[in-house]
């Protein structure tokens, strides 16, 4: 699997709470979630910090163990994360800082992808590409793992946001709840099916949640242009909409990797 990304904060003071750390056989997308201004998340750590250390402990279990299902991986990802501030910190507080986590591996028989919270992927399959030498166009089809939750909540108030956190009437996130793995989008797609795929934090799918573009114009800007451009469609996007047309934040850490196999 050939990889290329860009990992970058909305604006170049403020850190970064995205993240990501590829391999030849895996992808590991974070997008840490800020809490808001004078909410006390019971932790003395950042949200840098806290993508840093659970993407640490991701992708050493997926280097120790590349076979374990990524169910189990995300579970003991968050798990182990915990464990690093479990002496320091509260983590029975609702507001613990959180992260959305989306993974893709290329096993020895199939690509397998997992998505937790509102980060993407998107897997192109060629449909018969290997079938036949004849020249007939070769159909491709497109898996897209996104779970949209966090864009439907029924209450956005900093405290209806902490209470649907980590519930089925809310939305799953990584944070202090191994059991948010078992809550996320997961999915295998045989190996030699898979042609080109994409994963994306939330600062890249607004290009199709809200200024209409498909899942597959991105994924064809990624392969034509580098992960670069769609950080430039989107950053375009954002400038050219009026104040205010959408809650939260003008810009949002952006991250958009492109696989190619
Ligand atoms: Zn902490």
């Amino acid at each position: 699997m050939e990889v290329s990304y860009v990992c970058q904060a909305a604006s170049a003071p403020r850190p970064n709470d995205d993240f990501v750390i590829a391999t030849e056989s895996f992808v590991i997308v974070l997008d840490g979630a800020t809490a808001p201004v004078g909410v006390d998340s019971g932790c003395v750590h950042d949200v840098p910090w806290l993508v840093a250390r659970l993407g640490m402990n991701l992708a050493g279990l997926l280097l120790r163990e590349p076979r374990a299902a990524l169910v189990d991986v995300l579970r003991g990802g968050i798990a182990a994360t915990m464990g690093e501030h479990a002496d320091t910190c509260d983590l029975e507080n609702p507001d613990s800082p959180s992260s959305t986590a989306v993974m893709l591996r290329c096993g020895a028989q199939t690509v397998d992808y997992i998505v937790l919270g509102d980060s993407a992927i998107v897997i192109e399959r060629g449909v018969g590409a290997s079938a036949s030498a004849s020249a007939s166009a070769s159909a491709t089809e497109l898996t897209v793992a996104h779970d949209n939750r966090t864009a439907h909540l029924p209450d956005y108030s900093v405290g209806g946001v902490s209470r649907l956190r980590n519930t089925d009437e809310g939305f799953w996130i990584a944070s202090n709840r191994p059991e948010a793995a078992d809550k996320a989008i997961v999915g295998s797609i045989p190996i030699g099916d898979v042609t080109r795929a994409a994963l994306m934090t939330d600062g890249i799918t607004r290009l199709v949640e809200r200024y209409g573009r498909t899942w597959l114009e991105v994924l064809e800007r990624m392969d034509k242009y580098g992960p670069r451009e769609v950080v430039a469609d989107v950053r375009g996007e954002e400038l050219a909409t009026p104040p205010g047309t959408y809650r939260g934040k003008v810009h949002d850490d952006v991250t958009a990797v492109f696989c190619r196999f």
